[in-house]
C-alpha cells in the first residue's frame, strides 16, 4: 500500500495502488443484489447511473453537491455539456464495474454510505455528454477543462493520478473522476460506512 498524498491542485500525483477506479462508461448493472446493494424498491435501489442529475447530486456528501455544481456551471460557461454520469453507487454496483475491469478495488469514494444506508458520496464522474470517455473529450480539451474546474473547487482530479508500477510512477489517469477529499481518507470512511 503506497502511502504519498495527493495534493490538491493536481500537483502531486500518486495513487494507492487499489484505490484508484477506472470510472469507464458502459458500465451496465446486470445483477446487482444481495447484501451490498439497498433493498429492492427503496429509494436508492436500480441503476445509479441512470438516474436524475439532481438524484445524483442528493447521493452526494452534502460538501460536495455544491463543488459539483460549481464544476458544471463552470464547464458550460465554456460551451461543454458536462452531466454527472456518476455520483454515489452501491457497493454492488461497484463489484459488478470490477468484474468487468479485473480490478481489485472493492470499495471507492462513490460508495460511502451513512449507517442508515443513505448515500453519502465522496466522489463524482463528470463528462461530456456528448463525448462521455470516448476520444473526443480529449481532443476537445474536456478533461483539461474539467480539471482546471475541479482545481478552482479544491476538489481532488483523478485526471493527474499516477501508480507505482515496479518502482516507477507511470500515469493511471481517471479522467471523469473527481472527490472531496484525498486518497487516504479512503479507508476511514469505508469503516464509518460499516462495509
Ligand atoms: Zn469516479
Amino acid at each position: 500500500m503506497v502511502s504519498d498524498r495527493l495534493a490538491r491542485g493536481g500537483r502531486l500525483i500518486l495513487v494507492d495502488e487499489g484505490l484508484h477506479l477506472p470510472c469507464d462508461a458502459e458500465f451496465k448493472p446486470g445483477s446487482i443484489e444481495g447484501p451490498a446493494a439497498p433493498r429492492p424498491g427503496s429509494k436508492w435501489a436500480g441503476d445509479s447511473s441512470k438516474w436524475t442529475q439532481e438524484k445524483k447530486l442528493e447521493s452526494m456528501h452534502p460538501e460536495l453537491r455544491p463543488l459539483v455544481k460549481a464544476v458544471i456551471h463552470g464547464l458550460a460557461e465554456r460551451n461543454f455539456q458536462p452531466m454527472i454520469f456518476f455520483g454515489w453507487r452501491s457497493v454492488a454496483a461497484q463489484l459488478e464495474i470490477l468484474k468487468k475491469h479485473h480490478t481489485r478495488v472493492k470499495f471507492s469514494f462513490h460508495n460511502v454510505t451513512k449507517k442508515n444506508g443513505t448515500p453519502d458520496a465522496y466522489a463524482a464522474d463528470i463528462v461530456d455528454k456528448r463525448w462521455l470517455w470516448q476520444d473526443e473529450a480529449a481532443k476537445n480539451g474536456y478533461w483539461k477543462a474539467l480539471g482546471e474546474e475541479a482545481t478552482k473547487q479544491n476538489l481532488y482530479w483523478g485526471g493527474v493520478w499516477k501508480k507505482r508500477v515496479h518502482h516507477k510512477l507511470v500515469p493511471a489517469p481517471d479522467w471523469a473522476h473527481v472527490q472531496l477529499v484525498p486518497n487516504d481518507r479512503l479507508r476511514r470512511l469505508k469503516e464509518e460506512s460499516g462495509l
